[in-house]
């Protein structure tokens, strides 16, 4: 049986095409009642039950399914499997101290960049999500967990090698959240941010610069050689002027391999003239994961806290992010667990 085209995931503009038969402002109704998250068109009782039938023969409202749901002891976390066409993918909710939640969500099934430290990196990429496939995993993860203070495109994948789809996806999200409380997570594609600083939506940016030492980046991110360090300042001193928003540097922390006083240094000229602050992430253990022969290991706690100090010395503001979500391997760079083995 082939599928009825979804709904969900449609900008709005782009559903007033759609159902260019009707009159604009039912589009509108329709719209707003699918970014409330419901899952049938009989459920929108401001249309007439006719119209609602026959939405319903020709579309869906949901192509993806809930599969499995894993929760961390203390609630701080949950990890969603999701089944898309083809796999599974990971979306998770992260809660902090204040018991703000946040939505971690993935756009693409895999990753092509081939960061050594990330398990999805090591599955490779089967392919690229749509907006509907983007955006229902909002809705999944919000019909568990109400009030989402925040929506991170931190899960699976790189959101700006799927543009096209990101972009449609924002549209949407954006107008159930502030773009102000959202966040895209790039590995550094220097083209995308500009492409993205100049075509909206004014989300967020968090950028992963791991390291600012060009040789180091290059080896533990391959995606460095055709984005080289300058490039990437460039792209980000762009977006800054653009959308006047600070940037996050993001920095997974490798025990032993990229906290010592040259980081530091590296970290502070990259980040001079930029209004950015430094999430530290230390690195959350993937198994048999190998760098140059020696594997890879967490950072110490005095490693982490050298490492911070040495930046705060130079003036640079720092966050020291939470190891949350790792009992159900829903944290940064576990997702691609095969479903149901996750921990
Ligand atoms: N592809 C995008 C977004 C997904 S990765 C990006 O790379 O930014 C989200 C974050 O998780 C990145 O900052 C990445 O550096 C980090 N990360 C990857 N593997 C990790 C691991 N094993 N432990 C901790 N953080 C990790
Ligand atoms: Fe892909 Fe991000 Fe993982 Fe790198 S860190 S492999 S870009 S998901």
């Amino acid at each position: 049986m082939t599928q009825k085209p979804s709904l969900s995931g449609v900008p709005a503009r782009e559903l007033v095409g759609i159902l260019s038969r009707l009159p604009s402002y039912r589009a509108g109704q329709v719209f707003e009642w699918i970014n409330k998250g419901i899952e049938s068109f009989l459920e929108m009782d401001n249309l007439p039950l006719a119209l609602r039938r026959e939405l319903d023969e020709c579309f869906c409202l949901r192509k993806t399914s809930l599969i499995k749901k894993l929760e961390d002891s203390d609630g701080g976390a949950a990890k969603l499997q999701i089944g898309v066409s083809g796999g599974i993918v990971e979306g998770v909710l992260l809660s902090d101290g204040a018991g703000r939640r946040t939505a971690c969500l993935s756009t693409q099934l895999g990753c092509a960049m081939g960061c050594v430290f990330c398990r999805t990196g090591l599955m490779g990429l089967t392919r690229n999500l749509d907006s509907a496939e983007i955006t229902e995993q909002f809705y999944h993860i919000r019909k568990l967990y109400p009030d989402i203070a925040n929506i991170v495109f931190m899960g699976m994948g790189e959101p700006l090698a799927n543009l096209l789809e990101l972009r449609r996806s924002l549209q949407v999200l954006c107008r159930t959240m502030s773009p102000r409380r959202i966040t895209v997570s790039t590995c550094g594609l220097a083209d995308g941010i500009i492409r993205l600083a100049d075509e909206g939506p004014a989300v967020r940016l968090a950028v992963s610069l791991t390291t600012a030492r060009e040789d180091l980046r290059a080896r533990l991110m391959p995606v460095s050689s055709a984005n080289p360090l300058r490039r990437l300042k460039e792209a980000l001193l762009y977006h800054q002027r653009k959308q006047g928003r600070r940037v996050t540097l993001e920095a997974v922390l490798l025990g032993g391999v990229n906290t010592g006083t040259e980081d530091a240094a590296a970290m502070s000229a990259f980040a001079e003239g930029m209004n950015a602050v430094v999430n530290l992430i230390p690195w959350n253990p993937v198994e048999n994961i190998c760098f140059e022969g020696i594997p890879l290991k967490e950072p110490s706690g005095a490693d982490i806290m050298c490492f911070r100090a040495e930046l705060e010395k130079r003036g640079l503001k720092t966050v020291l992010r939470r190891k949350k979500g790792r009992a159900v391997c829903g944290a940064c760079g576990q997702l691609g667990a095969a479903a149901g083995s996750g921990h």
